[in-house]
């Protein structure tokens, strides 16, 4: 092929030039007929059906009508209004821009086609600046082929401005299909596209752009998205596979004793999801491959008891195990929590962080170097160079997103075995399935999906100001049975002062209706020095504070059983995942809990939603599911850090579950039959995985 007609720049495409071709740049980041064609409509409108003027609400989306000219004024110069008549009834259409040339077109007498949004102003329905076609246009002579579906591109004010409109785009689009598709080649495999049912790509890219009818753009939505789920499994995947080749494991073939020793003398049965997360994590340690699994489990979960298990078998072989937590709060508590289970197994722990003084920190060296110390918490403190392990065959990260890459990598150099330790990553950020799938692609998940027995559930309830009173009268209510207290505001980077104002402010209050001494009230929040805030929340965690009044900072897995309720203030200004960690920290004793919501009257449609789910269900996994819903993936919480392996350009993790697992599925044959991608009918997919798009970068692998 002497030129790629892919790689030609679109401005010597009819209608488009240097001046449209740099917006087009500047606004779509499109600069080659290749990329143009890789624009998707986002929506089509069926040209062939029309609404009745009577049948129009301010609520819908774009709407079509057939209707004829009654007559047109112009206003002050600056408003053109258009009335309009279907036979059914009459509208009015506004215009702000291009008046002249709109009064010209718009001749009484004359029919149209409208197509535009409909709005309320005063009670009273229009349409402000709708596209006006001819009658012959508007129907099935639609540019680019037989089909009643035009595609809608994404636009912005600037290419509107700049003359590329609605209709530019299709016309654009038509030239870009007749120049280019020639050029596309096939880029699923045949036997690919037989076993999965796939149309051929150019089949995909004709319908995406002008749908034949609404089956066509049916299958050249699935072969789309297919192709583009199936290549980021098979990226995933691949490296998934190679490593359980290419880096051996530390075999670790028994349970020892330190664990049955643990296990005899538990306080309580573990649950059947803690039983089956074990054995996953058992025969991944014994398998003589490394271990890489995600461990997932809502807040209370009991995820710390697999982690002290976990260490005990590597212990057991011989090996010791280090647990590590994003803050030095956190780190002492999983220090402190692990004890009373370590007790009967006579294994030696230790803690280090940050504040560890400088003759512990000694001790400590010397403890993990000769190999006393078996198992080891704390934060980054214990990937500094001057920790030496003796032999590291466990690593548990708690948290990961706080981790960063480079970090783990520190932890990963202390390997002296010649092979690197198992991992297990800990989150009680629930993450849906498709985006751990896409995210973790390459890790093993666990979940823990059942609470310890004996839980009770948390009571949620949406409260605005009028209650206020009724809330603080319960509260006293709770305290005076010996409960404790959260009240958490918001703090958001953009709105910090004033947050903090409204901090300042409640805590004031708070104080003023809860007086000491017969009320302690503590405040934390992050402008606190280290000790301060240390000092005000060891007084509520021991019980020496009734109210806890903080920012939403309150770290992750703080543990305080006797607190009963859980007050969120502007809680609609909270995403679901946040309000869930939130309300996690209650709910934790044996007493029954309560999670308040304090919002204002007015609230979105979205935070509205988001305060009902939370009233009605307490499943981590559900809430994670709607937020990614509500919010696509980019923004769930947790993942802002890492985000997306890729950018998905059609296909949806929220949407497209199903065709997410076929893909994988998919992925997962062809390398289970040939996992280096070596066999002939396999080249096509070594070469498509080579492409940019889907050079994956490995988050979980600690190297
Ligand atoms: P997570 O780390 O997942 O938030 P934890 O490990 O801190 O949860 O467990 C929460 C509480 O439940 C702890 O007090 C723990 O001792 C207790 N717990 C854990 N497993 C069980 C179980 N199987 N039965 C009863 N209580 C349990
Ligand atoms: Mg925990």
């Amino acid at each position: 092929m002497a030129q790629n007609g892919l790689d030609m720049d679109i401005q010597f495409l009819p209608g488009v030039g240097p001046k449209r071709a740099a917006l087009l740049k500047k606004e779509l980041a499109v600069g080659t007929i290749g990329e143009l064609l890789k624009l998707y409509p986002f929506r089509y409108i069926d040209r062939s059906s029309f609404i009745r003027i009577p049948d129009i609400r301010p609520d819908m989306a774009y709407i079509q009508i057939r209707a004829k000219v009654l007559r047109v004024d112009i206003i002050e110069k600056k408003r053109m209004s258009a009335w309009v008549s279907d036979g059914a009834g009459e509208l009015e259409l506004i215009f702000f821009k291009g008046i002249k040339w709109m009064f010209e077109k718009l001749k009484p007498g004359l029919e149209f086609v409208f197509f535009g949004k409909p709005t309320s102003f005063n009670g009273r329905i229009n349409i402000v600046h709708p596209e006006v076609d001819s009658p012959a246009q508007g129907t099935a002579e639609v540019s680019g082929g037989a089909g009643s579906m035009t595609g809608v591109y994404t636009s912005t004010e600037k290419l509107k401005n700049g003359g590329i409109t609605g209709k530019v785009m299709n016309k654009l689009m038509e030239a870009a299909i007749e120049k280019g598709l020639p050029y596309v080649e096939e880029s699923m495999p045949e036997h690919l596209m037989r076993q999965c049912g796939l149309v051929p790509i150019h089949f995909a890219l004709r319908n995406i752009h002008f749908p034949k009818d609404m089956a066509s753009l049916e299958k050249a939505r699935y072969r789309l998205k297919f192709e583009e789920l199936f290549y980021l499994q098979l990226s995933l995947l691949k490296q998934k596979y190679i490593r359980s080749r290419a880096e051996h494991g530390i075999p670790m073939p028994r349970v020892g004793e330190a664990f049955n020793l643990c296990y005899n003398s538990l306080p309580f049965p573990l649950t059947g999801a803690q039983k089956r997360v074990i054995t996953e994590i058992r025969n991944d340690m014994k398998s003589g491959s490394q271990m890489n699994r995600l461990l997932q489990g809502d807040v209370g979960s009991g995820k710390t008891m697999v982690a002290v298990l976990t260490a005990l078998i590597a212990i057991g072989n011989g090996f010791q195990a280090c647990i590590m937590a994003p803050t030095e709060v956190l780190a002492q508590q999983h220090y402190k929590n692990i004890q009373k289970f370590l007790q009967p197994t006579g294994v030696r722990s230790a803690i280090l962080t940050g504040s560890s003084k400088a003759s512990e920190r000694r001790e400590v060296h010397a403890g993990l170097e000769d190999g006393s110390i078996g198992i080891i918490v704390g934060t980054h403190a214990l990937i500094e160079d001057n920790v030496i392990f003796r032999n590291l065959g466990l690593a548990i990260i708690d948290e990961q997103h706080r981790f960063g890459v480079e970090q783990r990598s520190k932890l990963w150099r202390k390997a002296t075995f010649g092979a690197p330790p198992h991992v297990l990553v800990m989150t009680a950020t629930p993450i849906p399935r498709t985006l751990a799938m896409t995210l973790y692609g390459d890790l093993d998940v666990s979940v823990i999906d059942e609470l310890p027995p004996g839980r009770k559930p948390v009571q949620t309830i949406h409260a605005t100001e009028g209650k206020r009173p009724a809330l603080y009268k319960f509260m006293k209510d709770e305290i005076a049975k010996g409960r404790q207290v959260f009240i958490v505001y918001p703090l958001i980077n953009e709105t910090e002062k004033l947050d903090y104002q409204s901090l300042e402010a409640g805590a004031e209050e708070i104080m003023q209706k809860f007086p000491f001494p017969e009320y302690k009230t503590a405040v934390v929040h992050g402008k606190q020095q280290n000790d301060v805030k240390k000092f005000n929340m060891d007084a509520f965690a021991a019980g020496r504070a009734d109210i806890l009044v903080a920012t939403s900072v309150i770290e992750v897995g703080v543990d305080v059983p006797n607190a009963s309720v859980m007050v969120i203030e502007s809680a609609e200004r909270f995403g679901l995942s946040q309000l869930h960690q939130l309300r996690g920290r209650v709910g934790r004793g044996n007493e029954k809990s309560f999670c308040v919501l304090m919002t204002g009257h007015k609230m979105s449609k979205e935070s509205r939603h988001r305060i009902e789910l939370m009233c009605a269900t307490e499943n981590g996994f559900e809430l994670a599911e709607e937020d990614m819903k509500m919010r696509g993936p980019g923004d769930l919480e947790g993942t802002q850090q890492s985000g997306l392996p890729i950018s998905l350009n059609i296909a949806s993790l929220a949407k497209d579950g199903l065709i997410l697992n076929a893909a994988r599925d998919c992925a997962d044959s062809v390398l289970r039959e040939d996992p280096t991608l070596t066999s002939d009918r396999n080249q096509l997919l070594r070469k498509e995985l080579r492409k940019e798009k889907y050079q994956i970068k490995d988050y979980s692998k600690i190297s």
